[in-house]
């Protein structure tokens, strides 16, 4: 059976809390998922949709149906000599298909590199690091509608991808389970080295976009705790966007404000909004702030999700006292 009752969460999600579920369904093969809709419709039930569990909190017990997608595999859609369109199952793990694609000379993931994850994750929430967006490479994705089992395909602007956002983010369309996603990457890199710790590699001769990979993951190893050793969840709140005149009052009283300009407004940082409320380090029993990043929360060993979600609501409660600004999660709590 693919599925087991009052299942332990605790497997399936990188913060590595032990609440459980009421069912717990691994679809391992797109076979299994007759047997997923039939279940939907014998024993209705909330349901929650996870890949890697890498950007979920659970908060307490969850009375519901938690899917994990592990659809694998992918396939060459289209080829010509610039481009290459694949589509790849939504359960692969997303970093080692960003290490697959830049040993088949496929590029334009680099600076994605060791984002924890899924594949099917990576266009829900438009994930994003050292200025690319994954939208750049998005062509199409497949998905199963959970309730009525249509199968469809959504174009890149059906998605509507935006800031760590997609359609898939709005309460009509969650449930969609999402199969595979089909990206268009290029056969001749195009760098993007705007961010700092990159900029040095505009210097470099002969640059790979392997270079790029390892210098990304070089980066995030020295700021980011593994998961695998530090349970956590990344990246706990989005960077705020804010009127140009709050930017600006921010940035005269501290100079060393970063502030970056948007289409509409301007973007701070989240990570230095909350190292001026002194975050960083943090630590109340096992729930804690890791010591290198101070929008990373961490799980120390036998920390509650309650506990986490106390924490994070106390850090976001800090920054709206000091700045007026209120955060907003970009993980999902459950
Ligand atoms: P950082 O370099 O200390 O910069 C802080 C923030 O400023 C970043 O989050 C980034 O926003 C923004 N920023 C920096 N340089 C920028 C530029 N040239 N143009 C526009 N915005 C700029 O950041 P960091 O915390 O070490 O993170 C580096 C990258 O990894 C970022 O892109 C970040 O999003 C990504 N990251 C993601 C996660 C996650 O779990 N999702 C965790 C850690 C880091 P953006 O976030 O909008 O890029």
């Amino acid at each position: 059976m693919p599925f087991s009752i009052d299942a332990d969460l605790r497997p399936y999600n990188t913060f590595s809390v032990a609440h459980r579920a009421a069912e717990l369904f691994v679809l391992d093969t797109e076979d299994e998922l007759p047997i997923l809709l039939n279940r939907i419709v014998e024993k209705p039930l909330p349901t929650t949709i996870l890949g890697g569990g890498s950007n979920v909190l659970f908060a307490k017990d969850y009375p519901g149906r938690v899917i994990v997608n592990r659809l694998k595999g992918f396939a060459v859609v289209y080829e010509d000599d610039t481009s290459i369109l694949l589509q790849v199952g939504a359960g692969e793990n997303w970093h080692q298909w960003v290490l697959h694609c830049l040993e088949s000379g496929y590029y334009g993931l680099e600076n994605l590199s060791l984002i924890p994850g899924c594949v099917g994750a990576a266009p829900v929430q438009n994930i994003g690091a050292y200025g690319v967006e994954f939208e750049s490479v998005l062509h199409e994705l497949e998905a199963v509608h959970l309730q009525s089992g249509e199968r469809r395909v959504f174009s890149k602007q059906e998605c509507k991808p935006g800031y760590r956002y997609s359609l898939f983010k709005e309460p009509d369309y969650e449930g969609w389970l999402i199969i595979a996603v089909t990206m268009r990457l290029q056969k001749k890199p195009i760098f993007v080295l705007n961010y700092r710790g990159l900029e040095a590699l505009r210097e470099q001769m002969n640059l790979t976009a392997t270079d790029v990979s390892q210098a990304v993951i070089a980066l995030r190893q020295s700021k980011l705790p593994d998961p695998t050793i530090i349970p956590n969840g990344g990246s706990f709140f989005k960077n705020p966007i804010v009127s140009a005149e709050k930017a600006g009052a921010i940035c005269e009283q501290f100079l060393d404000c970063p502030c970056f300009p948007q289409s509409a407004g301007k973007k701070l940082s989240a990570a230095w909004l909350l190292d001026q409320a002194s975050w960083k380090g943090y630590r109340r029993g096992d729930a804690g702030v890791y010591q290198n990043h101070a929008l990373v929360l961490v799980n120390h060993g036998q920390a509650t999700g309650a506990e986490l979600w106390q924490l994070a609501c106390d850090m976001r409660d800090s920054v709206d006292e000091k700045f007026g600004i209120c955060l907003e999660p970009e993980i999902r709590v459950i």
